[in-house]
């Protein structure tokens, strides 16, 4: 389902406060009690983004730019209108005192003309653009938690991360800028509606063979995967920017979520990508799993990474989209590429060589394989991996790995976390592979992937099923589960 999305006309306060980068206005009879961002968006020269940012009595005097490059210096006003240039160095501004608000030009074009496309500083075609808010937002260097942000955006349709007012005003912390996420300007708009949740969605640039509502209705069927996961969509709206890539022909070739609050995910899809082609696509489905986990911090890639990759094949199953059979095909052949990248090394050192190989994902993703045999043995079937994810989203959208095993333990009702880790990450990677797979009944022929009787077969058609997800199609409740596997 797919509906073009209204802008409200945004205040004329802002109109008269953007229309011009040079002159300065009278100082407010009364300071604003929010950093006021004024994002205009112009076409001539050449596509630029202008930024002002309108200071508060009391803001830090250090602003950032998370992602250094795009602006070389901003131009600070004091109250008289005296103009000073101030320069970007390691990405730190460094104001003087007594300025009123600064500005500064963040030119799109020669991102889009010099270095072909870039996901993160600019890229689409014609007039619409995609990059992130840590590229061309300037932030306060420290951001106190009450610091409150104001941010309009004018001379172009914008899809951020955050939902405006129906002023289009957005309401903000500073601390919403240390990470802003995905922005789109421009482009197209189609809006993906479930039970409890909305995806507003950008398609940037053109498709051969796709309109805006199949994309959108692909975006949905995946969405709905996530159901057979977790019991409700994890956020009530999520953006997703959608961008087409000339000269391919792949569905999703590359995705990316942005833990921005709440995340923010973007897709690049072949321009010549077929409504048929997404019938195979795992990248969304992925990106839209990371959302069904809190937000680690600090970072542990791998268990992020292997939860999102692990689920990505099950929820496959669990939704009808793929069978049994190929799902573990998929998970055999992704073990064996790990393995490959892993050589003799055990898993704490591929994960502590590079954050974004094939060891990391798919250790992990053993790991969490492991990890939800694990629960659901000790427990009778009767609790599993996805527990621990609504376990953990009941108490926030982000946690830390410690929290993440507290969670596996109390959900197992034993403690388990930490003696599995330790099979896994202190021995060399994928040396648990073997026994697992045999226990579960998942054979390797010559007719490829069997899935036979074993040990813990009646597990693996349970995690198979799901859990119980009155919504998701496919699955199975509890209480079924455990009088089908007693
Ligand atoms: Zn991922």
């Amino acid at each position: 389902m797919s509906h073009a999305r209204i802008r409200s006309m945004l205040p004329l306060l802002c109109l008269v406060t953007l229309s011009c980068l040079g002159g300065v206005r009278p100082r407010a009879a009364k300071d604003p009690a929010a950093l006021r961002y004024n994002l205009t968006y112009v076409r001539e020269p050449t596509p630029a983004l202008d930024v002002e940012v309108v200071l508060v009595r009391g803001t830090p005097r250090t602003f950032r730019f998370t992602r250094p490059g795009g602006v070389d210096s901003v131009s600070a006003f004091r109250e008289d209108g005296e103009r000073l240039d101030v320069p970007v160095r390691d990405g730190l501004v460094q104001l003087p005192r007594d300025i009123r608000f600064l500005r500064y030009r963040y030119a799109l074009e020669p991102r889009r003309r010099g270095h072909g496309s870039d996901l993160f500083a600019g890229s689409a075609e014609d007039d619409a653009w995609h990059l992130t808010g840590r590229t061309y937002l300037i932030r306060p260097n420290l951001a106190p938690p009450d610091l409150r942000v104001e941010l309009v955006v004018e001379g172009i349709d914008a899809l951020l991360p955050w939902q405006p007012d129906d002023k289009g005003l957005y309401h903000l912390r500073a601390e919403d800028l240390v990470d802003s996420g995905f922005h789109a300007f421009g482009g197209r708009r189609c809006q993906v509606v479930l039970q409890d949740a909305v995806l507003d969605v950008a398609v940037l640039g053109h498709f051969t063979h796709l309109d805006d509502a199949r994309v959108c209705h692909w975006l949905k069927r995946t969405a709905d995967e996530v159901l057979t996961v977790r019991r409700a969509f994890p956020y009530p709206r999520v953006t997703v920017r959608v961008i087409s890539v000339p000269g391919r022909d792949g569905p999703g070739l590359f995705g990316m979520v942005l833990w921005s609050s709440p995340p923010s995910i973007s897709l690049l899809v072949g321009q010549d990508a077929t409504e048929a082609s997404f019938e195979r696509d795992w990248v969304a489905l992925h990106e839209m799993l990371h959302l069904a986990h809190p937000a680690i911090l600090p970072r542990v890639p791998w268990l992020s990474e292997g939860l999102a990759t692990y689920l990505t094949e099950m929820a496959q199953v669990r939704s009808g989209r793929q069978s049994a059979q190929r799902a573990w095909g998929e998970l055999v052949d992704g073990f064996a590429r790990g393995r490959d990248a892993s050589q003799a090394r055990t898993m704490k050192e591929v994960v502590a060589d590079s954050d974004f190989s094939p060891g990391t994902y798919w250790t992990g993703a053993l790991f969490a394989l492991h990890l939800d045999v694990e629960i659901r043995r000790v427990t009778g079937n009767r609790r599993h991996l996805e527990d621990v994810l609504e376990w953990l989203a009941a108490r926030g959208s982000t946690s830390t790995f410690g929290a993440f095993g507290v969670a596996v333990d109390e959900v197992a009702g034993q403690p388990l976390f930490d003696a599995l880790l330790a099979r896994h990450l202190e021995r060399p990677a994928f040396v648990e592979q073997e026994g697992l797979l045999q226990a579960l009944g998942v054979t390797t022929g010559a007719d490829g992937i069997q899935l036979v009787p074993a040990r813990d077969s009646a597990l693996r058609e349970a995690l198979e099923s799901g859990g119980c997800n009155p919504r998701a199609g496919s699955c199975v409740s509890d209480a079924s589960a455990i009088h089908r596997h007693p």
